[in-house]
């Protein structure tokens, strides 16, 4: 007789010591039997028999049982798919759903496992993630770190309102010789893997920050709240610290392991969730105080090379921080519009309204000013015969490159 048995189903059988679950088949009858089977169902090996009585169920998804034995001191489940069994199973066994006392103790124990697990990927999310990215940040080839840049550019303007990160950037030849003027400065003497692309990108929040493969954003409202060059060149030169130190890269790395590790956990991984995790995280996600102290050690060197006072970067700083508290506050007041520039449509009304909106990029850069870092800077001043970044007239045509338009 090759067909089996109205009352014999397969099922997966976990006996608490192996790691991996067994096909076996089990058998409703005077009680449950669990059993290998050669192939024509022909029950070889009795694994274990089961009072119905002692039978309890377990949480799981609909249309799977998932059973143990009360009697049993060790973690054995048996899981069972098939409709049929479960129907003849939830019939013969009248306490399947109720969890008494010694399995209240068995789910404390598993809880306590649970937390385990969690601590473990606390540790691997907050120490493991950052240690690997600081080890594959530097093994990244320069023009993959440039494709990821280019990656996110769009993305990133659009957090600011604008269509592409091209549509928004400003340009008048003025301005952009005198950029370019500062930005040589910098690449005088110290080696970038790839060509520097900073530009001054329109935006009401005054601010600058570096994507991965060395593209600069700095926001035209910091060009605004300016008063000298050489608090832009401070920044600039502190942007391109981030830079040469693959900061935004490792951030990227990080997003990305997080994420991944997030989703393999979820056991609901797609590459695609990975990466709009990874820039997401990217538009919350700020720099440690180390990594912004050491973009401030490259700054002074590079500002000190040129003998440009390092003072006004603080200045500008101490000033960026103001507006971005003065904001925020403003906002809060302002019964706190919670809306995200993110994903809002691109008509010119929501434009001032998205211009308006502050530290939503907490983004890559948010220069906080502290104490420490304000002493620094002024420490920091030991030339007194410093000399301007830009002369008089492209410090003008560097504020204006935003008028033009
Ligand atoms: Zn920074």
């Amino acid at each position: 007789m090759s067909d089996k048995p109205r009352n014999l189903f397969n099922a997966r059988y976990m006996d608490g010591d192996k790691i991996r679950p067994m096909d076996v088949s089990i058998l409703i009858e005077d009680g449950l039997k669990i059993v290998e089977t050669d192939e024509l169902g022909k029950e070889i090996n009795l694994l274990a028999q089961w009072s119905y009585e002692d039978i309890r169920s377990h949480d799981a998804p609909s249309h799977i049982l998932i059973i143990s034995n009360i009697r049993n001191e060790n973690y054995e489940r048996l899981e069972i798919q098939n409709p049929e069994a479960i129907k003849q199973l939830k019939e013969n066994a009248p306490k399947m759903g109720r969890v008494e006392k010694a399995e209240a103790a068995k789910s404390h124990k598993i809880a306590a496992l649970s937390i385990g697990a969690l601590v473990s990927a606390a540790i691997i999310v907050i120490i493991a993630i950052p240690w690997v990215a600081d080890i594959a940040a530097p093994l990244v080839p320069p023009n993959i770190e440039r494709k990821l840049g280019d990656s996110v550019k769009d993305q990133i303007a659009q957090a600011f309102g604008h269509k592409t990160l091209e549509a928004g950037t400003c340009h008048s030849q003025e301005g952009d010789e005198a950029l370019a003027l500062m930005v040589n400065k910098i690449t005088s003497h110290v080696d970038f893997p790839y060509e520097l692309d900073v530009r001054v990108v329109k935006h009401k929040m005054p601010n600058a920050f570096a994507l991965p493969g060395g593209q600069v954003i700095i926001l035209n409202s910091m060009l605004d709240l300016s008063t000298h060059p050489d608090e832009v060149f401070g920044v600039l030169a502190h942007e391109l610290g981030h830079v040469k130190h693959k900061d935004g890269l490792r951030l990227i790395i990080q997003a990305a392991g997080r994420s991944f590790f997030i989703s393999m956990l979820l056991g609901d991984f797609t590459g695609s969730t990975v990466v709009v995790f990874a820039i997401q995280s990217l538009l919350h996600l700020s720099y440690s105080r180390e990594v912004e102290h050491q973009a401030d050690l490259f700054a002074i060197e590079q500002l000190k090379h040129h003998r440009i006072a390092t003072k006004p970067m603080g200045d500008l700083l101490e000033r960026m921080t103001a507006h971005m508290e003065e904001t925020m506050k403003k906002k809060f007041d302002d019964h706190g519009d919670s809306t995200t520039d993110v994903d809002k449509p691109h008509n010119d009304k929501t434009h001032e309204h998205d211009k308006n909106q502050p530290a939503k990029a907490s983004l890559l850069d948010s220069h906080p000013l502290t104490e420490n870092r304000k002493k620094l800077l002024s420490r920091a001043e030991t030339n007194t015969n410093t000399v301007p970044s830009l002369t008089q007239a492209e410090w003008i045509a560097l504020k204006n490159i935003c008028n033009d338009k």
